[in-house]
């Protein structure tokens, strides 16, 4: 008997059921950091990121979570203040706003109309999807995580989700890396060839905002610039609970808060 059947038998089935059931590892996964409500020396902050995802107004201390990479510099420096945040599903956001802790005043609004654009495009992509991942300057850690989730313990194919080489078969455009300027026309041309309706993921920090090369002559600082972005992902990389996610909110079987839709 084969080596892979007798790990089989041992093993039995290791396929996750999320989302239709909590998974424990992906509740404990370390997401990007997050500003605590109140506590600690809330002062001389800002100068403790290396990408700037700290800022302080009027006493609010926020964390721009789709600039974080991390590094946990502010959760060593100042326990007190910041905290790790948790769990699979995040964090996606449907605007670049969404991804600031605690959230400002003006993202409601821009949220409920970004969400009714998606939900207007995605209703033809309900049951068989195919995504076509352009690396746009990626260091090869979303790449891992993304390829993690074609192995037997996410499943992707169990959603009706495909990975395709082919612009023209492509409903979800995923994008990793801080957009280098050698990769624009490239991901442009991708984006372009994809029939509609076509819904971009920006996976990771380095997408979302350029995480350490942000404004670097090299990078347009995230892939914003170059394709326009539907759902946001941040996380240095994010884990493959998080891509899942925001693959599931692109497609409208997940919305963005978590909460199934059908
Ligand atoms: S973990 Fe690092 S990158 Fe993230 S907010 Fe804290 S200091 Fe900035």
């Amino acid at each position: 008997m084969s080596i892979w059947v007798l790990r089989g038998l041992r093993d039995g089935v290791v396929t996750t059921r999320w989302p239709a059931r909590p998974d424990a590892y992906a509740e404990a996964w370390r997401g990007p950091a997050r500003p605590l409500e109140r506590g600690g020396r809330r002062t001389d902050l800002t100068g403790i990121c290396p990408t700037g995802a700290i800022t302080v107004t009027g006493g609010t201390v926020r964390v721009d979570q789709g600039r974080c990479i991390l590094c946990g510099r502010c959760v060593a420096e100042r326990p007190g203040v910041f905290a790790w945040s948790k769990g699979a599903a995040g964090p996606a956001a449907l605007t670049r706003e969404q991804l600031i802790i605690p959230e400002l005043p003006e993202t409601d609004a821009a949220v409920a109309a970004a969400r009714a654009r998606l939900a207007e495009r995605t209703r033809a992509l309900r049951r068989s999807v195919h995504v076509r991942h352009v690396d746009a300057g990626s260091d090869g850690s979303e790449e891992w995580e993304i390829q993690a989730l074609l192995g037997p313990v996410y499943d992707l194919h169990r959603l009706g989700v495909f990975i395709t080489a082919s612009p023209r078969h492509a409903d979800v455009l995923l994008v990793t890396g801080a957009g280098t300027r050698g990769m624009a026309v490239p991901l442009r041309t991708t984006y372009d060839g994809m029939p509609d309706p076509k819904v971009v993921i920006a996976v990771g920090t380095d997408a979302v905002s350029g995480g350490l090369l942000a404004g670097s002559e090299g990078t347009t600082s995230g892939v914003t610039a170059t394709v326009p972005v539907d759902v946001f992902v941040a996380g240095s990389p994010p884990s493959p609970f998080g891509i899942l996610n925001a693959l599931l909110i692109a497609v409208g079987y997940l919305t963005a808060d978590g909460k199934r839709s059908r």
